[in-house]
């Protein structure tokens, strides 16, 4: 049976090559006569496996010495507890620009464990539709932390912001990590959940100014702190090893591929296809986003009726089509077009939702 053109939001599409390979290894890894899922986290051949992936990180983002690279279990939904946990010292406020529904949890979770919370910009007066052009900041900031796309809204920052002297930036970049270029040295932090754009789930990946690791809170459980990990090379305990090992190999397609600027040239194609038919349709698509805070990664539109909606998500899915349903909060359609999402996917969801115009225009 073929594959089909998987629009999932992740976990989300991976690479054909990728896939193979993992397939090719997954019995008996290069000869060693094993898995990688049944190898000791300890051993010669595994150290190797999370040292590359480690050194892909930093080559493609081209990343120096003062920055590490952590992998950490929890999913990015734990890094919403461990930044403000780790980094919003007493008497500080953790300042977060909120752009949709997983800033609001960010907020959630800062709240319950006590810390205060400072909205330094929100765009939730206009359904998150659009990516704040300024904000505020408290008197005493921790930090500003931002979401560098916004996966449900398919809303993204086109620019890394600039902050005063003295104020990190961490940014949740879940659902666009690896997707272009990124001025990661205006950033003293940037987590991100595997599972949308390089990998399978089970694992974030952290990049981390190593003296921001200084500024830590004191006497914070082991596993809630990010220098038990920057400490034990990500193996304090068993790190999710078989995870690693994949997004080692996205990691690597990705390097192959040309880089980041590669693959932001495919990304702004493959979404290019699928905006035109929106902005060309006279309305009978209405993208949820303005056009120039759109996402590369996550398209959100609307038809005239729920029932549309519902017709055209189950022609597609007929075409071989998947994971157009907008998130159960937002509802809506949404086209996820991550970095392995091939060409003809995208070519073919525009043919398609051209074809479906006419039909029921
Ligand atoms: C998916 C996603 C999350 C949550 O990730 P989990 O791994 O499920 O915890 C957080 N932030 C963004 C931007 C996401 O896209």
């Amino acid at each position: 049976m073929e594959r089909v053109h998987n629009f999932n939001a992740g976990p989300a599409v991976l690479p054909e090559e990728v896939m193979r390979e993992a397939q090719a290894d997954f019995f008996n890894y290069k000869g060693k006569g094993l898995s990688v899922m049944e190898m000791s986290h300890r051993s010669k051949d595994y150290q190797e496996i999370i040292d590359q992936t480690y050194a892909r990180v930093k080559s493609i983002y081209g990343l120096g010495d003062d920055y590490d690279v952590l992998f950490i279990q929890g999913g990015a939904s734990m890094q919403f507890l461990m930044t403000p946990m780790n980094f919003a010292a007493e008497g500080k406020e953790v300042n977060i620009i909120h752009t949709g529904v997983w800033s609001k949890k960010a907020i959630e979770q800062a709240n319950l464990i006590g810390k205060k919370v400072h909205v330094a910009a929100s765009s939730e007066d206009k359904k998150f539709s659009y990516i704040p052009k300024g904000y505020e900041l408290s008197d005493n900031p921790a930090y500003l932390h931002i979401t560098t796309n916004n996966t449900i809204y398919g809303s993204e920052w086109q620019i890394d912001p600039e902050v005063p002297a003295g104020v990190p930036l961490i940014a949740d970049a879940s659902s666009n990590f690896m997707s272009k270029p990124m001025d990661v040295n205006r950033y003293s932090l940037i987590y991100a959940g595997a599972q949308k754009n390089v990998g399978p789930a089970g694992c974030v990946v952290v990049i981390v100014k190593k003296d921001y690791l200084n500024t830590i809170n004191e006497g914070l459980p082991s596993m809630l702190d990010y220098n038990t990990y920057h400490k034990a090379g990500s193996m304090f305990n068993t790190p999710p090893t078989f995870t690693i090992y994949m997004i080692g190999l996205v990691l690597k397609w990705i390097e192959n591929f040309g880089g980041l600027d590669k693959v932001h040239q495919h990304n702004l194609t493959k979404a290019g296809y699928i905006y035109d038919v929106i902005d060309k349709s006279d309305g009978f698509y209405k993208g949820h986003v303005v056009a120039e805070d759109r996402s590369l990664m996550n398209i959100t539109f609307r038809l005239s009726s729920e029932e549309l909606e519902a017709k055209f998500i189950s022609e597609a899915a007929a075409k071989g089509m998947i994971g157009l349903k907008g998130h159960r909060s937002t509802g809506g359609c949404r086209a996820s077009t991550y970095n392995s999402l091939p060409l003809p996917a995208a070519k073919a969801l525009s043919e398609f939702m051209t074809e479906f115009m006419k039909n029921n225009g």
